[in-house]
């Protein structure tokens, strides 16, 4: 069953939980990476006896400070910042910061162990790390985001670099954000050094399709699983959870291709629009106003917005989990069943539980991970980089070749790799053992480190 871990890997496991208690997202990563291991170590017994799985669940370093600022009436308020470095083997820590007021250490540490296997898929040069902060970005004003970015850099620039540690946005961190960040960053240490932060704006070192980047490259994931099964996106009906950045582009590139998205949602409700989610509507609510998702039945007849709705409840082929952490529960996972959905691809960060992944493989629905799904977010920041490096820019034709090949190669590693391992079709296994595999190899070659 997904989610049983192999008899070897249980303690390990369980004294991993005990020295991180409380951290539920935490555990719940990493008991989704080891019960794919079983058969991976089995074969490589050499990364048991070098302690490769305790060293890779122990965060090379965790830095958790405070940040103090100012809002508009003067009044002082303290957030607790993090940034979890955790591991780099392949390269300098690579990963998003988020601004929610239910970040904590075991938040930050899941993405973080997320983010060492979804970036070693890239096949790119870069580590595994992340950060934030319990800040509510809802309703404050932009002098107050940011003043708040400021503060939060004026602690965090002295762990980044290049070469070391290079962040970029996560939920309620986005272009806006990374420019008041870099300013501040550039500032503290008197260098325009733009390879320190991607996700920036176009004007100033940013790359192309950054911003369409994660959404994007799911929809040719999700594309790349339908060809391998002599299908295609075109005349599919979608419902793409959440309505922020992945979701938009999700929608974007699904219509593209001439699917439908029939639905989509934020934390407060869901819109159901059966003529198909007018896109640049919710750009415009949530880019420009950035107000609520309900303000979209007022602007678009045949819609309808449903407070607190149940997205999985409507009807579709393909489900795309967009939003948050365990978005998709074990009911969720049946009421797409029974409504006939044959695909899951997780656009978030861990959006479907266990259960629900569980629940979705006996059924017989394809179900791809995050950590593949959802990595052209962070293989166009690789790209980014690349582009900083040479003090070059690309087209965004150019960009986009470049994440669609990427995304394909993800894909095959997956696919390949679940066929090999005897699973064929899980992609769960698929992408964990083989990114478990390129880091594990990597730190035995580097040593004991
Ligand atoms: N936060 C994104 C992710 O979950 C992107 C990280 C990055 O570009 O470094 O992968």
């Amino acid at each position: 069953m997904i989610g049983d871990i192999d008899e070897t890997l249980e303690p390990i496991f369980h004294e991993v939980v005990r020295r991180n208690r409380g951290e539920t997202e935490f555990h719940q990563a990493l008991r989704e990476v080891m019960s794919s291991l079983g058969p991976a170590l089995a074969r490589h017994p050499k990364l048991l006896e070098r302690k490769v799985i305790q060293r890779l669940c122990e965060p090379e370093r965790q830095i958790i400070f405070r940040v103090p600022w100012q809002d508009d009436q003067g009044e002082v308020h303290v957030n607790r910042g993090f940034r979890v470095q955790f591991n780099s083997v392949m390269g300098p820590y690579k990963g998003g910061l988020r601004f929610h007021p239910r970040v904590y250490l075991g938040v930050i540490k899941f993405l973080a162990f997320e983010q060492i296997f979804k970036n070693a898929l890239t096949g790119f040069a870069i580590g595994g790390g992340k950060g934030g902060a319990d800040f509510n970005p809802k309703g404050r004003s932009d002098d107050e985001i940011m003043r708040f970015c400021q503060s939060f850099m004026t602690e965090l620039y002295r762990h980044l670099g290049r070469l070391t540690d290079v962040p970029a946005g996560d939920a309620g961190v986005g272009t806006r954000e990374i420019g008041w960040l870099f300013g501040q960053y550039k500032r503290l240490t008197n260098s325009y050094e733009s390879g320190v932060i991607t996700g920036k704006g176009l004007g100033w070192g940013g790359s192309h399709v950054r911003t369409e980047a994660t959404g994007y490259g799911l929809v040719y994931f999700v594309q790349n699983m339908l060809e391998a099964r002599d299908d295609d996106i075109h005349g599919k009906t979608c419902v793409v959870s959440g309505s922020g950045n992945v979701a938009i582009y999700t929608m974007e590139k699904i219509h593209a291709l001439g699917g439908k998205v029939v639905a989509c949602s934020d934390s407060d409700g869901v819109v159901h629009d059966p003529a198909g989610v007018d896109v640049e509507l919710v750009k415009e609510i949530k880019e420009v106003r950035r107000g609520r998702i309900e303000e979209y039945a007022e602007h678009r007849t045949g819609s309808e917005y449903q407070a607190d709705g149940n997205i999985w409840g409507i009807r579709c082929d393909i489900a795309l989990p967009c939003a948050t952490e365990n978005e998709l529960d074990t009911d969720g996972a049946q009421a797409l069943i029974d409504n006939g959905c044959t695909l899951v691809a997780e656009g978030a960060n861990m959006p479907a539980t266990l259960e629900a992944i569980n629940a979705l493989h006996q059924a017989g629905v394809l179900f791809a991970p995050g950590k593949a799904a959802n990595a052209g977010g962070v293989a166009t920041s690789a790209l980014e980089m690349q582009q900083n490096a040479a003090r070059d820019m690309w087209s965004f034709e150019h960009t986009e070749q470049r994440l669609a090949a990427i995304m394909d190669n993800i894909h095959r590693c997956c696919y390949e790799t679940a066929e090999e391992y005897g699973t064929p079709g899980n992609y769960m296994h698929g992408a964990n053992i083989c990114s478990f595999l390129r880091v594990g190899q990597e730190m035995v070659a580097l040593g004991l480190t």
